[in-house]
C-alpha cells in the first residue's frame, strides 16, 4: 500500500524548474544525425552522461556507431527482481528549412507555457522528464524494490540502431517492464502498429512509344499489382478488421515509378517499373503470412501477364519473348506490439495517471514504430508508451511542448516507478485500481 505521504513526497521531489532547464539544455544541443553537417547524438549523450553522474547514478556510454553513443543509466533502488526501464532517444529529426520556422529550432524559446524547438515534443522533453523522475525518486530516499534503468538511446528516428545495440549487448536481458517516453499527449498506449515495407520490381523491355510491340510493357503488371494489393487490404479490413486503438490495417502503394530510374519520356516505353508499398499492421495479422501473400502475388501476376501477352500476340500474329519478371523484396519488417492491460507496468502507469489527473486514463495505440517495438518483439518486454506532447506535432515546423503537461509527465513517470517497484504491493484481490 502506498501512502498519501509517500505519493506527495515523490511528487514534491519533481522540480519543475530543473525539468524545464534540462529540457532547454537538451533542445539547444543540435543532435540531428547529419554526417555532412557534422552533427550527431554525441554532445546530447555526453550531456546526459555528465548530468546523470552528477546525480549520483551509475552511467555508461557505449558507442553504437561512430559519433552515436547510447547512455545507459542504472540505479539499483533496492533488492528485488523487477527492473523497470525508462527509454528516451537523443536524436531529433532535421529542422528542414529553418526560414519557415517562427522560432529558432535550437533555442528552446518559451512563450507562455509552451517551449518551442526541435525535440521539445519528440522527445527531449520526455527524456528530461524521465531523468528528472529518476532523480526525484533517488533524492527522496523512499524504499523501493528493484532497479531502474534509463536507456538514453541513439538513432530512434531512422534505423533504431541504438535499441538494437542495447539488446544485442545484453542490457535488455533482465528488464521486466519498460516505459517508452514519447509524445502521446497523456494517453496510455499499450499497442503499436507494425510496419512492413516492400518493393516490387517489374522488368519488361524498353521500346519506342510508337512501336510498343518491339518491347514488353510493364504497365499491365503494375496495374494488376495495385489491384491485388487493394484486394489484400480489403481482406485485412474484413479480418481482423478495425483495431479499437490502432484503427484499420492498410496496404498502401506509395511510390509507383516507371521508368524505375532515369528520365520519363512520353514517347519511350520504360523497360522497368517499381512499386513501393507501405503496409501498416495491427494485432491479428501475421507478417510472415503477408510476406507469403506478396511473394505469391509476384509469381501469379508474372504468370498471368506472360499468359495475357501470349494470347494477345497470337491475335496479332506476332512472335516475341514474354520474359516479363516480377520480383518483391521486403525492406522493413517491424511487428505490431500489444501489451496486456493487466501487466504490472500498465497497472503502474494507470495508477500513476489517476493519482496525478484524478481522471480515468485513456488507452490508445501508437500509429508508428518506436524503440519499444524491438524491446517487445525481440525480448518480450511488456511496454507502455506515454509522455507529454501533442501527437500531431512531432517532426513539424515550430515543434512545441506544453510545459505544464511536461511537469505532470515527470510526476507520472516517478509514480509509475514507485508503483512498479513498490516493496509492499497490495495483493491483486485487494487491489483498488
Ligand atoms: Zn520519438
Amino acid at each position: 500500500m502506498i501512502s498519501d505521504d509517500i505519493i506527495n513526497t515523490v511528487i514534491d521531489a519533481v522540480d519543475s524548474e530543473e525539468l524545464i532547464k534540462l529540457t532547454s539544455d537538451l533542445v539547444k544541443i543540435n543532435s540531428v544525425w547529419d554526417p555532412v553537417a557534422g552533427t550527431s547524438e554525441q554532445p546530447a549523450a555526453e550531456y546526459v552522461f555528465k548530468w546523470t553522474r552528477e546525480q549520483g547514478f551509475e552511467a555508461i556510454m557505449e558507442e553504437v556507431a561512430p559519433g552515436r553513443p547510447n547512455v545507459i543509466v542504472s540505479w539499483p533502488a533496492g533488492a528485488g527482481n523487477r527492473k523497470l526501464m525508462f527509454e528516451g532517444h537523443t536524436d531529433v529529426v532535421t529542422a528542414g528549412d529553418e526560414s519557415v520556422w517562427q522560432y529558432d529550432p535550437f533555442a528552446a524559446e518559451i512563450v507562455g507555457r509552451r517551449m518551442y524547438g526541435r525535440g521539445t515534443n519528440d522527445t527531449k522533453g520526455n527524456l528530461a522528464a524521465m531523468l528528472i523522475a529518476m532523480a526525484a525518486l533517488k533524492r527522496c530516499g523512499i524504499k523501493l524494490s528493484g532497479t531502474i534503468i534509463g536507456g538514453v538511446l541513439c538513432d530512434e528516428e531512422d534505423q533504431m540502431l541504438g535499441v538494437r545495440d542495447f539488446i544485442t549487448s545484453g542490457h535488455a536481458d533482465t528488464i521486466t517492464g519498460a516505459v517508452i517516453c514519447e509524445p502521446q499527449d497523456g494517453l496510455i498506449c499499450t499497442t503499436q502498429k507494425g510496419a512492413l515495407r516492400a518493393r516490387f520490381t517489374i522488368a519488361g523491355r524498353m521500346s519506342h512509344g510508337a512501336m510498343p510491340l518491339s518491347g514488353l510493357n510493364t504497365a499491365p503488371a503494375v496495374a494488376k499489382l495495385i489491384s491485388a494489393l487493394h484486394e489484400l487490404e480489403y481482406k485485412a479490413v474484413n479480418h481482423p478488421g478495425r483495431d479499437e486503438h490502432l484503427g484499420w490495417p492498410s496496404f498502401t502503394p506509395t511510390v509507383i515509378q516507371a521508368p524505375a530510374s532515369g528520365v520519363p519520356q512520353l514517347n519511350v516505353m520504360p523497360g522497368e517499373a517499381r512499386i513501393l508499398v507501405d503496409i501498416r499492421t495491427i494485432p491479428g495479422q501475421s507478417h510472415p503470412d503477408i510476406i507469403s501473400d506478396l511473394e505469391a502475388m509476384a509469381v501469379e501476376i508474372e504468370q498471368q501477364v506472360r499468359q495475357d501477352y501470349l494470347e494477345f500476340d497470337k491475335l496479332l500474329e506476332l512472335e516475341r519473348n514474354h520474359d516479363l519478371r516480377v520480383q518483391v523484396e521486403i525492406l522493413t519488417d517491424r511487428p505490431c506490439t500489444l501489451t496486456d492491460q493487466k501487466d504490472p507496468v500498465v497497472l503502474a502507469a494507470d495508477w500513476a495517471t489517476r493519482q496525478l489527473t484524478d481522471e480515468v486514463p485513456t488507452y490508445a495505440g501508437v500509429p508508428g514504430a518506436t524503440d519499444g517495438t524491438f524491446l517487445w518483439a525481440l525480448k518480450n518486454i511488456p511496454i507502455v508508451t506515454m509522455g507529454a506532447g501533442d501527437r500531431q506535432v512531432p517532426h513539424q515546423v515550430d515543434e512545441w511542448v506544453d510545459l505544464d503537461q511536461l511537469v505532470e509527465t515527470a510526476k507520472i513517470y516517478a509514480l509509475t516507478a514507485l508503483h512498479y517497484l513498490d516493496p509492499d504491493p497490495v495483493q491483486p484481490e485487494n487491489k483498488k485500481i
